[in-house]
């Protein structure tokens, strides 16, 4: 990171989240088949993580496939073509893991990241042609790569800064987002790295402009406590700067954010497990790998926060966190 801008260290922390998502998948903890094209062949090897890092990773995207599995099951149900919202999406693979489930419910899927972001995306994908074959046959893009949606609309990628919202949604608009249909909008581990008022304009914004809308959000929280202390140092070893994260301090204050919204639920990351991961998950997931970390996975716990609040036709998703 020797002349990383602080926006370059903030795209970089994708390269982490898709090493996690690798190494979980590696052990077993999940299946993913595309997880390995955005890792390079040579960090692949040494993708392997903690079995605490592991454990956290696949409970962080159960939550939010979770959320996307009962927003297709209500649209469904409803009868109404729905599309999903996925803010500094990186190099997730949710929707490629979807894509039929999504069709069959005529969800559109948006993704958003920085420009570089969304071209290293795409250049993945390109250098894997049956991936890219099979997900994107006769994909079109703008002057600048930046943006690229598949022929039948049902996947757009748009390179944009959250910190400049209206300026991505009037782009979304060009690209067939409608903000009539009932929308589920993700933001997994992004809010704590765009500052504050951004983060207020575009929650606003959502609140005011998207009738049926539902946003689930997961961030880390940094109390100032011993715990917080230390992660804040793992972070800095990963090279992710301290005036970078803006990190809303406890579960409470997560909820205050989204007071206006109909129906609001937070929890942090132990709250969920209990709750959520049914015991047949927790039985297969306790015979990957050797766990003895009981209570740092606790301390852990307690220091992640999934918000999930909703409003108009999605507001009864509420009633299932
Ligand atoms: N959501 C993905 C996941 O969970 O795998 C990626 C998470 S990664 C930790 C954070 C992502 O947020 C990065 O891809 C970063 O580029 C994106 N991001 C942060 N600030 C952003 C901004 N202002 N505009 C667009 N994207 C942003």
């Amino acid at each position: 990171h020797l002349h990383a801008s602080p926006d370059d260290v903030v795209r970089g922390t994708d390269d982490v989240a898709a090493l996690s998502r690798l190494s979980a998948v590696q052990v077993g903890y999940m299946t993913d088949a595309y997880a390995p094209v955005f890792v390079s062949s040579s960090a692949a090897h040494a993708a392997r993580r903690p079995p605490l890092i592991n454990r956290g990773t696949f409970a962080r995207i159960h939550a939010f496939d979770r959320a996307l599995e009962l927003f297709i099951a209500r649209v469904t149900k409803d009868g109404v073509p729905g599309q999903v919202l996925s803010l500094g999406a990186g190099t997730d693979t949710r929707w490629m893991r979807f894509k039929d489930q999504l069709a069959a419910a005529s969800v559109r899927y948006f993704e958003v990241d920085f420009p570089e972001t969304v071209m290293h995306k795409i250049s993945c994908l390109r250098r894997h042609r049956k991936v890219y074959a099979e997900l994107l046959p006769g994909a079109t893009f703008d002057g600048k790569h930046t943006t690229m949606a598949t022929p039948n609309g049902q996947y757009t990628l748009l390179g944009g800064d959250l910190r400049a919202w209206l300026a991505v949604v009037e782009r979304l608009s060009a690209c067939g987002f409608d903000a009539t249909r009932p929308t589920l909008v993700m933001a997994e581990c992004v809010l704590v790295y765009v500052d504050p008022p951004a983060v207020m304009t575009l929650l606003s914004w959502i609140q005011a402009q998207l009738p049926s809308a539902a946003i689930v959000s997961y961030d880390h929280i940094v109390p100032d406590d011993a715990f917080g202390q230390m992660m804040l140092r793992n972070l800095s070893e990963q090279g992710i700067e301290l005036p970078g994260i803006h990190a809303v301090p406890t579960v409470d204050a997560h909820r205050a954010q989204l007071s206006e919204f109909a129906r609001v639920e937070t929890m942090d990351m132990n709250e969920y497990w209990a709750k959520h991961v049914p015991d047949e998950e927790k039985a297969r997931i306790a015979k990957l790998e050797i766990f003895d970390e009981i209570e740092e996975w606790i301390l852990m716990g307690r220091h992640y926060c999934l918000s999930v609040a909703a409003q108009g036709s999605l507001a009864p998703l509420l009633d299932q966190f």
